[in-house]
């Protein structure tokens, strides 16, 4: 998950900032610069850096003597030119809630950027927004299980590839529901998205989008209903709007 290096800058600088405005300025300070091409150069106060470009088009930093950092981006630049100071860099990457140790390394395993991944080696796997990511492990492989709501709640190794999540839904949602059009079974089908679909398709064509949420009850119309973020609703979108 290493996103590459930090390089840092510090010490007594003079620090050159041209945008609308000129402004030139001397101190002991560190500069930041960052993979993206962020630039922050911080004195002893506050968390308001005392000069940056974010994401700057073109940045380079030289450890000559003196070293210096230069950033530019649309019109405005940022020039840092040590006195006496040092150059260093750092490995960095994307920070986020620690959610295990690495089966592979032992490394910390954490869940940031849509993923959970290895702070010390490639493993990577991604999961989806709203996944609960659990302290327990799998018996399979080591990582840690997560736990997703697709109109039925089931955890599943956060590796998909070790416990693919359609098929533990499909164990779950298989036989649970009648289609309403026909009396079929409704079915798990992944066309894109995660659908209910009647098990009599092409014949029957009834389908619905699994909702992300936890069953609360029974509809109606025969369907069961679901809590979601968005509020209590039916498996059929269509039959609230109907009701109200
Ligand atoms: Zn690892
Ligand atoms: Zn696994
Ligand atoms: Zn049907
Ligand atoms: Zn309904």
């Amino acid at each position: 998950v290493t996103d590459d290096h930090l390089r840092v800058l510090a010490g007594d600088c003079t620090v050159v900032f041209e945008g609308e405005e000129r402004r030139e300025e001397r101190g002991r300070v560190v500069t930041l610069v960052k993979p993206d091409g962020t630039v922050m150069v911080h004195g002893a106060a506050g968390y308001r850096p005392v000069a940056w470009l974010t994401r700057a088009a073109a940045v380079s930093c030289s450890r000559g003597d003196p070293p210096r950092v230069l950033a530019q981006d649309d019109g405005r630049s940022l020039r840092v030119r040590g006195h006496e100071a040092t150059l260093s860099r750092h490995p960095v990457s994307r920070a986020g809630p620690t959610v295990g140790a690495c089966p592979d390394c032992d490394g910390a395993l954490v869940r940031a950027g849509g993923a959970v991944a290895c702070l010390d080696c490639d493993r990577e796997h991604g999961v989806p927004e709203d996944a609960a990511v659990r302290e327990t492990t799998c018996p399979d492989c080591g990582l840690p299980t997560m736990a997703v709501e697709r109109g039925v709640a089931v955890e599943v190794c956060v590796d998909r590839a070790c416990d693919p999540l359609v098929e533990a839904l499909r164990e779950r949602v298989g036989g649970e529901w009648a289609c309403p059009a026909c009396s079929g079974d409704l079915e798990l089908v992944q066309q894109g998205r995660l659908l209910a679909g009647c098990e009599h398709y092409p014949d029957c064509e009834t389908a619905y989008t699994l909702p992300r949420g936890t069953r609360t009850g029974e509809c109606d119309c025969g369907l069961p209903r679901f809590e979601t973020a968005g509020g209590e609703r039916c498996l059929d979108a269509r039959c609230d709007a109907v009701e109200g």
